[in-house]
C-alpha cells in the first residue's frame, strides 16, 4: 500500500463490468439453468429440453419452441441492459421473469456462450460469444425457437470455477431449479438429461405437459413430481383477499415431513425462497403439526404486480410486498381455515 500515490479512476471495460455482473446473476451451474429456462418460458415454450455434462460445469443446453429470435435480435440478447420484456418505464409492473436484460451477457462473460435461434418469417441464425468477446452471427439451419449451448462455465472466471462443488451436489442443483420451474409451469413440458461422454445419455427428470385448467395441470404435475401420496392428502387452495389470491395445494397434517424439503412458494408465478411467506406457511400449521413435523405444500400468491418488487436481488429470488403483513396474514389465515374446514383440529397444547 502506497498512501502517497494518488490512485487513478478508471471506468472498467465492459467485459470486466460483465464478469463481474455474473458473480452475483450466475452462483453456479444451476443458476445458469434457471436464468435460461426462465427465457425460455418468457418466449412462450411449451416444452423444454435442459441436457448437462459434469454437473453443468462443461456444457448447459436449452432447447425450446418458444417464439425465436431474428437474427438481428442475436447481438442484442447478448448485449448487458437489452430485453426485450420491460421498456424501463415501468420497472413496477413486470409480469415475465426476466426483465435485467443482463443473464446472456454474464454468461457470455464468463463462459462459451452459443445462440441458435429462429422466428416465424425470418432465417435462423447463431452466434457465439466467448470470455466476454462476440463473434459474427451467422445463418444456421434451425427449427422456430432457441438453442442456448454454454460451454465451459467460469472460464473465464477461474476463482469461481474451484468454488463449485462435485459433479454430484451441481447435478443436484440443477435438477431442484429444474423440479420448481416444473411445478410452476404445469402446462410445460421439460425433460433433464445428462450426457456423459462414451454413455447413452441419461434422463434425470421428465415431467409431460399437463392438459386442462390450471388446477387439472398442477394436480397432475405435483402427483408426478411429489408423487400421489402428497397429491391424494392435499388441499386444493384458491383463497381471494384484499386483491391477493392464494392458489396451490397444501398437505393435511397427517402428511407431514421431517423437513421443509416439500415447500415451494411463488409470487406471480415465479417461485422465490423468501422467508416471509415460508414463515408465514410455518405459521399457518402451528397448531395443527407437532413440533418436529413440517408442512408440504406448494403456493402461489398471485397479486398485482404493481404491490411487489421483484428486483431486490439479481437472482431475483427474493421480493419485498408493498404490505407484506397482508401477504403473510393471507397464508396463516387463509390455511388455517382450509386446514380447520378440511375437519383438522388443531391441537391443543397441554402443558405437562
Ligand atoms: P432478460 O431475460 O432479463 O430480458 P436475458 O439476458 O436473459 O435478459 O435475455 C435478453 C433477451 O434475449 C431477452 O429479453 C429476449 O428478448 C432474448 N431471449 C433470451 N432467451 C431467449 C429465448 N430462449 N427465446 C427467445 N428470446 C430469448
Ligand atoms: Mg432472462
Amino acid at each position: 500500500h502506497a498512501p502517497n500515490i494518488r490512485p487513478i479512476i478508471r471506468a472498467l471495460d465492459e467485459s470486466a463490468i460483465n464478469r463481474i455482473a455474473a458473480g452475483e446473476v450466475v452462483e453456479r451451474p444451476a443458476s445458469a439453468v434457471k436464468e435460461l429456462v426462465e427465457n425460455a418460458l418468457d418466449a412462450g415454450a411449451r416444452r423444454i429440453a435442459v441436457d448437462y455434462s459434469a454437473g453443468g460445469k462443461v456444457l448447459i443446453r436449452v432447447t425450446d419452441d418458444g417464439c425465436g429470435m431474428t437474427p438481428d435480435d442475436l447481438p442484442l440478447a447478448v448485449a448487458r441492459h437489452a430485453t426485450s420484456k420491460i421498456d424501463g418505464s415501468d420497472l413496477l409492473n413486470i409480469r415475465s421473469f426476466g426483465f435485467r436484460g443482463e443473464a446472456l451477457a454474464s454468461l457470455g462473460a464468463v463462459g462459451r456462450l452459443t445462440l441458435t435461434s429462429r422466428a416465424d418469417g425470418h432465417d435462423g441464425a447463431s452466434l457465439t460469444v466467448a470470455g466476454g468477446r462476440m463473434g459474427q452471427t451467422r445463418p444456421a439451419a434451425a427449427t422456430r425457437g432457441t438453442v442456448i449451448e454454454l460451454r465451459d462455465l467460469f472460464y473465464a472466471t477461474p476463482a469461481r470455477l474451484k468454488f463449485l462443488r462435485t459433479d454430484r451436489a451441481e447435478s443436484q442443483a440443477i435438477a431442484e431449479v429444474i423440479k420448481r420451474l416444473a411445478m410452476a409451469e404445469p402446462q410445460v413440458g421439460f425433460t433433464l438429461t445428462e450426457i456423459t461422454e462414451g454413455d447413452a445419455p441419461r434422463t434425470i427428470f421428465r415431467a409431460d405437459p399437463q392438459s386442462g385448467d390450471f388446477f387439472d395441470a398442477l394436480h397432475g404435475r405435483l402427483s408426478h413430481i411429489l408423487g400421489r401420496d402428497f397429491i391424494d392428502n392435499a388441499l386444493k387452495i384458491d383463497i381471494d383477499r384484499d386483491g391477493l389470491r392464494l392458489t396451490g395445494y397444501a398437505a393435511l397434517p397427517t402428511y407431514s415431513r421431517g423437513s421443509s424439503v416439500q415447500q415451494f412458494v411463488c409470487v406471480n408465478g415465479r417461485p422465490v425462497l423468501d422467508r416471509n411467506l415460508l414463515g408465514a406457511l410455518r405459521v399457518a400449521y402451528y397448531d395443527f403439526l407437532s413440533r418436529d413435523r413440517h408442512p408440504a405444500a406448494v403456493l402461489n400468491l398471485i397479486c398485482d404486480p404493481e404491490r411487489v418488487d421483484v428486483n431486490v436481488h439479481p437472482a431475483k429470488s427474493e421480493v419485498r410486498f408493498r404490505e407484506p403483513e397482508a401477504a403473510r396474514s393471507l397464508i396463516i389465515t387463509g390455511l388455517r381455515t382450509a386446514l380447520s374446514s378440511a375437519g383438522h383440529r388443531a391441537s391443543t397444547t397441554v402443558a405437562d
